[in-house]
């Protein structure tokens, strides 16, 4: 899993809890909270940045699924993103509030 530091905080972070971003000739990755902050100072509204705690759940074979949840501002939608296990690649699931 690839590490990045986020370009607005530095905070390093793993890649798939940040936005790559491109303005003008400039390539920059932000973590979700300032990508969040960022989209929330752009469209001129308040948001607070929430964390959920992971679940885990159990499936019909008894099998342990773990699941991580990622917030993510979009214009004046909000985001809510399910990903199973670690390396949160696949299996995403999305909520629009
Ligand atoms: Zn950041």
């Amino acid at each position: 899993m690839n590490k990045e530091q986020c370009s607005a905080c530095k905070k390093s972070t793993t890649s798939t809890a940040g936005v790559f971003l491109q303005i003008k000739q400039d390539h920059q990755f932000l973590c979700l909270n300032c990508y969040n902050d960022m989209m929330a100072e752009h469209f001129g509204i308040g948001f607070e940045n929430i964390t959920f705690n992971p679940i885990t759940l159990k499936d019909s074979d008894e099998d342990e699924h773990t699941f991580y949840f990622q917030t993510r501002l979009i214009g004046y939608q909000v985001i809510i993103e399910a990903k199973e296990g670690l390396t949160m690649i696949s299996k995403a699931i999305n909520f629009l509030c």
